[in-house]
């Protein structure tokens, strides 16, 4: 088929990739000056992929795309011709002393939401409760982390190097033509109008995120990053600490960057970050692993989160038409489960 794409974003870039595999002829159409300028939220992310820990703000469908993705991202990853780091050694929740209350209602609700699901798919739900990790055991997993007092393990979370994975994709899809600088202005079934000519597909993927306006009802919600660099620090896993206000994570990223988020603030200012973000996310970092204390500030960004009024991903499909929008904090998690349900239902 001749396919054309609005986005060349996580999904577009996925989706790119996957179709031209299949042998489709495709045209991907973004704004982005080029294939390495950073306008998506796909390259901002941390990229952590934790079905368990995102049950917090998301539903049991979020959940099940998470753990299918799961299994799908390493058969991506292995047919793309750059290696990309990703690995699936857990993830580890964790809270200061004085917190602790704060933290065990977090833990009860994922043990809740965990439960609903394994009363539908015992088997996808069985492995992945969160396991109280005492002082010893979190020594031996993480020797870096010190100041918190209590721990859990979330068995089989993982994180992504989502720079190099939206690199490499867009390198891998071979005889995709992409039509950089280009404004998608209408997305529609069999048609995309973009910089004031029609364009004529079989069919048509609308995943311009935040760009999707006015025809969904999409809208930015705000995300900062800051990368920190520490030579002598090992993090082997993600870590989320469990603050009654916000919500912290380190994810360490090679060669030897540690990735601190990210605010959530509603709101589509792409500024730079605030003096409040930068003071709370890398406090309450240094506050998890003191030695971070000498790492180098090597960079900062904000980016939106493209998500929907009820913060869920939606995929809809027409003849000639797909819509995947919503994807909110969770679009590493969850995309090549969306992507390849939307493969499944344009062939039907
Ligand atoms: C700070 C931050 C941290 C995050 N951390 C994580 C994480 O740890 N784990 C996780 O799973 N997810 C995370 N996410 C979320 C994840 O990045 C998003 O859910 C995901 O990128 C959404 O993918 P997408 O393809 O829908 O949108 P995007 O990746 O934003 O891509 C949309 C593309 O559409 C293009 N576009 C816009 N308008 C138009 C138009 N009119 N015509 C054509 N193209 C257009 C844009 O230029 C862009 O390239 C994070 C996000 C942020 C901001």
């Amino acid at each position: 088929m001749n396919i054309g794409i609005a986005g060349a974003g996580l999904l577009g870039r996925l989706l790119a990739f996957q179709l031209a595999r299949a042998g489709h002829r495709v045209h991907a159409f973004d704004p982005a000056a080029h294939a390495e300028a950073r306008g998506a939220a796909g390259w901002t992310a941390a990229g952590m992929l934790s079905p368990v820990a995102e049950l917090e703000c998301a539903d049991e469908n979020v959940f099940a795309l998470g753990l299918r993705s799961m299994e799908l991202w390493p058969e991506v990853l292995a047919q793309l011709e750059v290696p990309v780091e990703c690995s699936f050694d857990g993830s580890l929740l964790l809270a200061h002393r004085g917190d602790e209350g704060a933290a065990r209602r977090v833990v009860e609700l994922l043990e809740a939401k965990i439960g609903e699901v394994h009363l539908r798919s015992p088997a996808a739900a069985a492995p992945r409760h969160p396991t109280p990790v005492d002082r010893i055991e979190l020594r031996e997993l993480e020797p870096a982390v010190s100041g918190p007092a209590h721990a859990w393990l979330l068995p089989g979370e993982g994180r992504i190097h989502t720079m190099q994975a939206m690199q490499a994709l867009a390198a891998s899809a071979h005889g995709v033509q992409w039509h950089w600088g280009t404004t998608v202005e209408s997305a529609d079934a069999g048609v995309l109008r973009a910089g004031g000519t029609e364009h004529r597909f079989d069919w048509v993927f609308d995943v311009r995120g935040t760009g999707a306006r006015p025809q969904l009802p999409v809208r930015g919600v705000r995300g900062e990053i800051f990368w920190l660099q520490a030579p002598g620090v090992t993090l082997r896993r993600p870590l989320r600490l469990l603050h009654p206000r916000y919500r912290v994570y380190l994810v360490p990223r090679a060669p030897d960057l540690v990735v601190v988020g990210a605010s959530e603030i509603e709101s589509e200012d792409r500024s730079p970050v605030s003096l409040r973000s930068t003071v709370e996310l890398l406090a309450a970092a240094h506050s998890v692993v003191p030695e971070l204390a000498e790492a180098r500030v090597v960079h900062s960004e904000s980016n939106l989160r493209p998500a929907l009024p009820d913060n869920l991903p939606r995929l809809s499909t027409q003849d000639g038409l797909t819509r995947i929008n919503g994807l909110f904090r969770h679009g590493w998690l969850i995309a090549p489960a969306l992507v390849e349900q939307a493969l499944q239902e344009m062939r039907t």
